[in-house]
């Protein structure tokens, strides 16, 4: 499942790609995803790509009516965007049929699964395309006026992006007196956005807490917070910049090839290592795996306390 990091990477990726185009047209194959599209979704061809924002892990898509275009990638959504030579290569009507007249794209053997999960397909006035791949459909696309946005359903409930301004004060506010665990209350939107399972655990690992430590044992009674939460608070932040900075390098590389945007592979301190030794200079302890709220959790349990 794509976390922060990658999301942040793909809307890098967007904005190289197709910001300042103008949307000429979108082949719009099936009726929804998660939620059913919007029914205006076609009243975009004609309108311009004018930012490309996140927020948690939605892509905001900024257009020059005032209305913003969401997308979230689920758990296997993906860009994957063609230059105009490269469609125009196809030599090919862009819309094929298959199975009895499911429609397909034409680029199936570049975006995977023979173009049959190729659900959008956004056609730019320059000839380029972005299309939009997601196998499971859990992925969400929404059309709305920018003015909506602060009491849009799916954002008005987030909380704090880890980035600048964030802080150890702040995340003591929230888990002041909180019982559930650390790892758990870290992964609540609610409390910060974007700080998904593996790098829940890698930070936790890095700063020697135990994923089951109470919160709000990480709060001073005054409701200031701890060295331990200070040091937790920098490591969030540390960690998902290296992963942001390896993807943004990725990226590149990718697209040099192919203009593809993708994920990207980490090498994880404990994430995925159950029974492996503990990457800790020193430690000599052993990953193990635990479940909290039905969610594999990683952790050493020589240096995690
Ligand atoms: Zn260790």
């Amino acid at each position: 499942m794509p976390e922060l990091p990658e999301v942040e990477t793909v809307r890098q990726g967007l904005i190289k790609g197709i910001l300042d185009k103008r949307i000429s047209e979108v082949l719009i194959r099936r009726e929804g995803l998660r939620y059913p599209f919007p029914e205006d979704l076609p009243t975009i061809a004609g309108h311009t790509v004018i930012n490309i924002r996140r927020r948690a892990k939605y892509l905001l898509m900024d257009l020059d009516d005032g209305r913003v275009l969401l997308s979230h990638l689920g758990m296997s959504g993906r860009y994957t965007l063609f230059s105009s030579s490269e469609a125009n290569a196809a030599a090919q009507p862009l819309l094929g049929t298959v199975n009895g007249g499911v429609p397909v794209s034409r680029f199936g053997e570049r975006t995977g699964y023979g173009g049959k999960h190729d659900h959008l397909e956004f056609v730019f006035a320059d000839g380029s395309r972005a299309i939009y791949t997601d196998p499971r459909r859990f992925g969400i696309i929404d059309l709305f006026a920018n003015i909506e946005e602060p009491v849009h359903p799916l954002l008005e409930s987030l909380g704090p992006e880890p980035f600048d301004a964030w802080n150890a004060s702040m995340l003591a506010r929230k888990l002041h007196r909180r019982k559930t665990s650390i790892k758990i209350a870290i992964l609540d939107q609610k409390t910060v956005v974007g700080v998904g399972n593996i790098y829940a655990c890698e930070a936790l690992h890095r700063s020697g807490i135990s994923p089951r430590t109470l919160a709000g044992s990480l709060v001073r009674k005054n409701g200031k917070p701890t060295l331990r939460l200070e040091r937790l608070v920098g490591h969030v932040k540390d960690i998902l910049n290296e992963a942001i900075a390896s993807g943004g390098s990725t990226l590149n590389d990718f697209a040099n090839v192919d203009g593809e945007l993708g994920y990207f592979a980490h090498h994880f301190a404990v994430y995925g290592r159950e029974d492996e030794p503990c990457l800790k200079e020193g430690c000599g302890g052993t990953v193990e795996r635990i479940t909290q709220s039905n969610r594999s959790t990683f952790l050493c349990p020589r240096c995690q306390r």
